[in-house]
């Protein structure tokens, strides 16, 4: 486990034969706690990642802050819908702060897979900037990388943003992120997929 700021990245050993796609997410139960996390990790790696935000007051981070080793700490299986449809010509990804942490997860696999191209990739913060240097990493790759902070810059305004008919916009973080992009985008482009960070 590794703590930078209020991020966390989890690292557990990969359970044999556990299988998931890139963007789907998993509940993690530490004790009595259990919460949903996205996988950061890609299905080619041979451990399981997470990036978990330090919230304050959370009971999952309290539980999380306590392990010492040697816990058990449970995963359910692979869930959810969020995932890359690969016959898209672009994708634009738009996150909200931890939301960045599957498309992190698309973007390593898209890499993997060569699929790297016509990517845009906008990412939001109001603080910590989690991920940004990874994010940047990406940047020439095939991916174009724009990040802000809302804490010292404006909110990104979508308003000259173009979209093609065979492109698919990938939106996740919080509810009030997704639902106010989601406003920002509906009327123009079709293919809108999100996921929604709330428990
Ligand atoms: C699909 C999905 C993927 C996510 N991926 C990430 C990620 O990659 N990184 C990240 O940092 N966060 C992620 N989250 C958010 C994460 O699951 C927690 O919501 C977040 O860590 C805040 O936890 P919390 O303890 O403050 O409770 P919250 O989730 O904010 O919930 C508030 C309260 O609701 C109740 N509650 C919520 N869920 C449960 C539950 N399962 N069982 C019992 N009571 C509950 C509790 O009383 C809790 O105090 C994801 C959420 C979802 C739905």
């Amino acid at each position: 486990m590794k703590i930078q700021g209020r991020l966390c990245v989890l690292t557990l050993e990969r359970p044999h034969g556990y299988s998931y796609d890139a963007g789907q997410y998993c509940d993690i139960r530490i004790g009595e706690v259990s919460r949903s996390f996205s996988f950061l990790s890609i299905p080619s790696d041979g451990e399981l990642k997470f990036g978990i935000e330090i919230v304050k007051d959370s009971l999952f981070s309290q539980a999380l802050m306590s392990i010492s080793g040697g816990e058990d700490i449970l995963i359910t299986q692979a869930q959810g819908r969020y995932q890359i449809d690969e016959n898209y010509e672009k994708l634009t990804l738009l996150s909200g702060g931890i939301g960045v942490v599957p498309h992190l997860s698309f973007l390593d696999d898209l890499a993997i897979k060569g699929k790297l191209v016509m990517v845009r990739v906008l990412a939001s913060y109001r603080g910590q900037e989690f991920f940004a240097d990874k994010l940047k990493s990406f940047e020439g790759k095939g991916a174009n990388v724009s990040i802000t902070n809302t804490s010292t810059q404006s909110r990104f305004d979508f308003s000259d943003l173009s979209f093609a008919e065979n492109e698919g916009v990938y939106i996740c973080g919080s509810s009030e992120f997704v639902s106010n992009t989601i406003g920002d985008l509906s009327d123009r482009c079709t293919n809108l997929h999100f996921e929604t960070f709330s428990g």
